[in-house]
């Protein structure tokens, strides 16, 4: 596998090489938005790890025109950002780019969020499959959650069907704030016939799952006379 990291800050850079390298990935490391260009014609690699904020053309402007040239390989392309609101800019414009990462990251996470692009098969036209918050990733495709906490490795969710419905509800919509009865909706549809406060079962079971301490809940927040909401910042 071959993965080429576009990157300007070099210690990044080699940091990620670095990492990437241990575990047996074969790297190429470009400091600019033309010379990754240069070296994508060349090599097409299987992946690219592509830093948004480049001098000259930015990661954004170098993903499009990836994106464009007849490939036999598409390549997966993870973009690396700094900020929150880039993410919007990224998934907005939908460059074509598979995955972000928000700097500054773990390179156990990095290498995480690399194999498991690899490992994608499937793809729905440049559609992620995978869904992020800074301490949740949900594959959707392979029904699994994991959460990842600064403190710990990375922790592999088991989760029933509905928890896990509730927690990709949850993770969609960071901030949002939810009804019972619209979680209920989302959750069982209009078939649903019952006591809206079941719902609450659900996040207690949910909570015991992801949250460090369930009686004080980091992720999943009650609003008081309204329902929930799903903070991870
Ligand atoms: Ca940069």
């Amino acid at each position: 596998m071959e993965i080429l990291i576009v990157e300007d800050e070099r210690e990044i850079a080699q940091i990620i090489q670095e990492c990437l390298e241990a575990e047996g990935f074969c790297c190429r490391v470009c400091y600019d938005g033309y010379s990754a260009l240069r070296v994508f014609a060349e090599q097409q690699p299987d992946l690219i790890i592509l830093d948004l904020r480049l001098p000259g053309m930015d990661g954004l402007e170098v993903c499009t025109q990836i994106r464009q040239k007849p490939v036999t390989n598409d390549p997966y392309i993870l973009m690396l950002t700094s900020r929150g609101e880039e993410i919007d800019r990224i998934i907005g414009l939908s460059t074509g780019a598979d995955d972000y990462y928000v700097k500054p990251f773990s390179p156990r996470e990095l290498v995480a969020r690399v194999r498991a692009l690899l490992r994608r098969r499937l793809r729905e036209g440049g559609h992620s499959e995978l869904l992020h918050t800074k301490s949740f990733t949900i594959n959707l495709e392979q029904h699994i959650a994991s959460r990842h906490l600064d403190s710990e490795s990375p922790k592999h969710l088991d989760l029933s069907t509905s928890e896990f419905k509730l927690l990709t509800i949850f993770v969609k919509h960071p901030g949002r704030v939810w009804e019972r009865g619209q979680l209920i909706e989302k959750l069982w549809g209009d078939d649903f016939f019952g006591e809206e406060r079941v719902i609450d079962t659900h996040i207690a079971r949910l909570r015991k799952k992801i949250e460090p301490h369930p009686n004080k809940p980091r992720f999943i927040k009650t609003v008081v006379g309204v329902g929930y909401k799903f903070e991870d910042s």
